[in-house]
């Protein structure tokens, strides 16, 4: 692909200007949102929104979601519902994606040919202020390489997108830290494809009972269907291989002491992502701060930068904790879960394992038993 000398500009009136006419003329430009840094391109043209697609290295059968400032710019987009009406009086503007019956207008290329279509509401002013500025349905994924964790800073973004795009607007880290939740209303029932900020028990206050895809706390089956076409990838990854750790508090924090010390011993780049609680039990383990166990929306802050952090250091073996699959913390799980390939260790049987001799700390593999 061709060079871009990339502008990484802090937001000001001057640099949305400048944004806003790169938009219109076709041009990609990263923003920040209060969920990740978004990259957006002109939803209604074709070839700008290819862009994405390649700067990102994005596969084309994964549709983007399609960022608005007025409800009125729906009217070429979606057939808007009553029920997608209640939500957005509910939740707009801000971390939730509603899929809805899409019209002709939208190209192909943004919904990957689906009869449906994406659309948000971001409320990060500066997202808004862009919005406005440019007065244009924007076309905007995490401006992530594909396969790499969201990026929750603008720092984040060049990173990953130095001499891909012309323009990156800094608007400081991201609030949530994960991307919105991500909510069908195309079929017989709300399923929620992605969880996020917004939580199931939020919208079903809204809308009564709300389905959960399968696939978000699993890899897909084999021949299953992505009701969300992100979900068939391998997302939000680090370069090193991460393991979770389940189990009762203190048998975690003593497997995260043992498997730690194995790894090291092993010569592998070895850390351990923990609560603050046990930070300073595993001072010895190279330990990552992800928040406190009593605050998943900390530790949705948090993670991203941690798994990007996690490259920084050239780090190659990763233990971590993780938080119930509930509220938030079921997004935090969705992300995290991915991370890993959904590797996941349960503390108790590490242990029995190790006391019983079935496995010592130097048996090769020693994973191997608990990963189907
Ligand atoms: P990203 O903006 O990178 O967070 O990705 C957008 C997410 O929304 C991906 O997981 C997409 O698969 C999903 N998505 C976008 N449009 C649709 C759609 N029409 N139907 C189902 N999922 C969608
Ligand atoms: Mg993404």
């Amino acid at each position: 692909m061709i060079l871009t000398k990339t502008q990484l500009l802090p937001a000001t009136d001057d640099s949305l200007a400048l944004a806003a006419r790169l938009l219109a003329e076709g041009e990609l430009v990263a923003f920040p949102t209060e969920t990740v840094y978004g990259l957006g391109a002109h939803a209604m043209d074709a070839q700008a929104v290819l862009g994405i697609f390649s700067a990102k290295g994005r596969p084309a059968d994964n549709p983007l979601i399609v960022h608005i400032h007025d409800r009125s710019q729906l009217d070429g987009i979606c057939e808007v519902n009553d029920a997608a009406i209640r939500l957005m009086d509910a939740f707009w503007p801000g971390p939730l994606t509603i899929i809805l019956p899409r019209k002709d207008a939208v190209p192909d290329e943004v919904t990957a040919k689906l009869d449906t279509v994406a659309v948000r509401m971001p409320s990060h002013p500066v997202a808004m202020a862009l919005l406005k500025a440019c007065n244009l349905p924007i076309a905007a994924p995490s401006a992530n390489r594909s396969g790499k964790p969201s990026p929750t800073s603008a720092r984040h973004v060049f990173d990953d997108m130095d001499g891909r795009i012309p323009l990156i607007i800094d608007g400081g880290e991201s609030d949530v830290g994960l991307e919105s939740t991500v909510i069908s209303l195309a079929g017989e029932k709300p399923c929620i494809l992605r969880p996020g900020g917004v939580t199931k028990a939020m919208l079903e206050e809204v809308l009564g009972p709300v389905d959960l895809a399968g696939s978000i706390l699993r890899p897909l089956e084999k021949g299953e269907k992505a009701l969300s076409p992100g979900m068939m990838y391998k997302h939000y990854s680090p370069d090193g291989q991460v393991t979770l750790i389940e189990g009762e508090e203190s048998a975690v924090v003593e497997a995260l002491r043992r498997l730690y010390a194995h790894a090291a011993s092993e010569g592998h780049r070895a850390c351990v992502m923990c609560f603050t609680e046990h930070v300073a039990a595993l001072a010895d383990c190279h330990p990552h701060d992800i928040g406190s166990k009593d605050d998943p929306t900390e530790v949705a802050h948090r993670l991203f930068a941690t798994l990007r952090g996690l490259d920084d250091e050239k780090m190659d073996v990763i233990f971590s904790e993780v938080v119930p699959p509930e509220g938030v913390g079921l997004a935090v799980m969705n992300r995290l879960g991915r991370a890993a390939a959904f590797r996941t260790v349960w503390s108790m049987v590490l242990y029995i394992a190790l006391e019983s001799g079935f496995m010592s700390s130097d048996t090769p593999g020693m994973f191997a038993p608990f990963n189907q």
